[in-house]
C-alpha cells in the first residue's frame, strides 16, 4: 500500500451499513410534518448516541425535527485548516418499500445473474444493469427483491460514522486535519433535508454531501428550475349555439404548448440540455389549469426559458383577449454551479483524494436539484461525493462494499489535504 493510504476499518462500517438499513426511515411528502415520519427519529436518536460513545464533540439532537450535528476538533495547534463539513441523509425513497430491508452479501461476485428472490423471479441482471460487469471479485450488498437497499444514503451515513470513528481513534488522531462538522438530516428525498438545517449550528465554511452513486462521482453542477401555472379562462356557451362567441380554455392550451419548442423537452435532452416540461393540464372549455417546469443549466438560457414562456403567454392575451390566461411563475432553485465556482478547490481536492484511492473522477452535471445545491445558495458551497451504491430508488438497488471502503478513505483523503488551509488556485 501506497505510503499516504489510510487503511478503513472494513468490517465496522459494513456493520455500521447494515444495521442502519434495519430501520425503516422512509420519508412521505404527504404527511406535512417535518420530519416526514417518525421511524427516521428513531435512527437519529441512534447515530447521536453512537457519536457520544465514539467521543465526538457538540453531539446534538434536534428532537423536533430530526437532525443531528457533532464536531471532529482539529488535531493541529494554530491549524489554518478551514472548517469542513460532511452531510448525509437518513431517509430513504418512497419509490420503494424500506421496511424489513433484508440484505444479503454476494462475496467475491462471480459476474453473472443475481437471483434476488426465487418469487417471481426478481433478478438482477449484467444484462439489465452493465454497471455490475465492473464488480467482478467484488463484495456486493443487495436485497431480497422486496425491498430497496437504502444505500441511499445509508451508505454515506455509515461512511461519515467510519471516518468519525477513525479520526476520534489513537490512531486516527495522528492523521493531520482542521475541525469536521458532521450533519445527518432527514426528507431529502422528499426535497425538504435543508427546510429545518441550522448552518449556524454546523458551522462550516465548506461541506460535501456524501450521497453520490458509483466509486468517482463528483457532482457540482444542477438545473437552474422555476415552476409555473397557467390559469386558462375560456368562455362556454351551448356547443349547437357557438359560432363566433366560445373560447375554449383547453385548446388555448394546447395552442400554448405548441408553441413551446418541440425539441426541448424531457425525452429529446440530455447532458446540459434543458427543457419545457407540461406537468400536469386539467380543464374543461370554461377553465383549464397546466403546470409546467422549466430547466437549465446554463442560466442565461434558463432565463431566455422563461421570458419565451412569458412572451407565449402574452401573444395569447393579445390575441384572445387581456386576461385570458393568468401566469405564475417561481424559480425553485439555481445551477450550484454558481455558488461553487470561486471555491474550486473543493473540487480539485476530491479529484486528488478520489486519484489516492485509485479512482477515476466522475464529473457529470446533475439533471435535477440536491440539497447540496440548496445548501450552495445559503452560503455553504456543498459539492456531492460518490458512497459506492447503485440503482437507487428501486430493490435493485446494491452497494459495493469495496467502493464504499474508498469512499469513506475519499472522506479522511480530502480532511487530510486541507489540514494545511485552503491550497491556493491554480
Ligand atoms: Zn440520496
Amino acid at each position: 500500500m501506497e505510503e499516504n493510504r489510510i487503511v478503513i476499518d472494513r468490517g465496522a462500517l459494513l456493520e455500521r451499513f447494515l444495521h442502519y438499513v434495519s430501520f425503516d426511515t422512509q420519508s412521505d411528502e404527504h404527511t406535512n410534518t417535518s420530519p416526514s415520519t417518525a421511524g427516521q427519529h428513531v435512527l437519529a436518536k441512534c447515530l447521536a448516541d453512537e457519536l457520544q460513545s465514539l467521543g465526538a464533540q457538540d453531539v446534538w439532537v434536534d428532537a423536533e425535527h430530526a437532525y443531528v450535528y457533532a464536531r471532529i476538533p482539529a488535531n493541529q495547534a494554530g491549524s489554518k485548516a478551514p472548517k469542513l463539513g460532511f452531510i448525509a441523509h437518513i431517509d430513504t425513497s418512497d419509490a420503494v418499500s424500506g421496511k424489513d430491508v433484508r440484505p444479503r452479501l454476494v462475496e467475491s461476485y462471480d459476474g453473472a445473474e443475481i437471483t434476488l428472490n426465487e418469487e417471481g423471479p426478481v433478478i438482477l441482471s449484467p444484462a439489465e444493469f452493465p454497471s455490475l460487469s465492473g464488480h467482478t471479485g467484488q463484495t456486493l450488498v443487495v436485497t431480497d427483491g422486496t425491498t430497496l437497499l437504502g444505500a441511499d444514503d445509508k451508505a454515506g451515513v455509515a461512511e461519515i460514522m467510519t471516518m468519525a470513528q477513525l479520526l476520534l481513534s489513537d490512531e486516527g488522531r495522528k492523521i493531520p486535519h482542521g475541525e469536521i462538522a458532521l450533519a445527518f438530516t432527514p426528507d431529502e428525498e422528499i426535497g425538504e433535508g435543508t427546510k429545518h438545517f441550522d448552518l449556524s449550528r454546523f458551522d462550516a465554511d465548506f461541506a460535501y454531501t456524501v450521497d453520490g452513486g458509483a466509486l468517482g462521482e463528483l457532482e457540482y453542477e444542477c438545473f437552474n428550475a422555476a415552476e409555473a401555472e397557467l390559469i386558462i379562462h375560456g368562455r362556454s356557451t351551448h356547443p349547437g349555439d357557438a359560432k363566433g362567441r366560445m373560447r375554449h380554455a383547453t385548446l388555448i392550451a394546447y395552442e400554448f404548448e405548441s408553441m413551446l419548442p418541440p425539441n426541448e423537452k424531457p425525452m429529446y435532452t440530455e447532458g446540459r440540455e434543458g427543457f419545457y416540461h407540461l406537468t400536469l393540464m386539467k380543464g374543461t372549455c370554461d377553465m383549464t389549469v397546466c403546470y409546467y417546469i422549466l430547466r437549465d443549466h446554463d442560466r442565461a438560457l434558463f432565463e431566455q426559458k422563461k421570458t419565451y414562456f412569458r412572451e407565449c403567454v402574452e401573444f395569447l392575451n393579445r390575441k384572445y383577449g387581456a386576461g385570458t390566461i393568468e401566469l405564475t411563475m417561481e424559480d425553485s432553485y439555481y445551477n450550484m454551479l454558481e455558488q461553487i465556482k470561486p471555491h474550486m478547490h473543493l473540487i480539485r481536492t476530491a479529484e486528488a483524494a478520489i486519484r489516492t484511492v485509485g479512482g477515476t473522477p466522475l464529473e457529470r452535471p446533475i439533471r435535477g436539484g440536491t440539497d447540496g445545491a440548496r445548501l450552495s445558495f445559503m452560503g455553504l458551497p456543498t459539492p456531492n461525493l460518490c458512497t459506492g451504491g447503485y440503482n437507487y430508488h428501486s430493490r435493485f438497488e446494491y452497494a459495493v462494499v469495496e467502493e464504499m471502503v474508498a469512499s469513506c478513505e475519499i472522506l479522511v483523503q480530502i480532511a487530510r489535504r486541507y489540514a494545511k488551509g485552503v491550497p491556493a488556485d491554480e
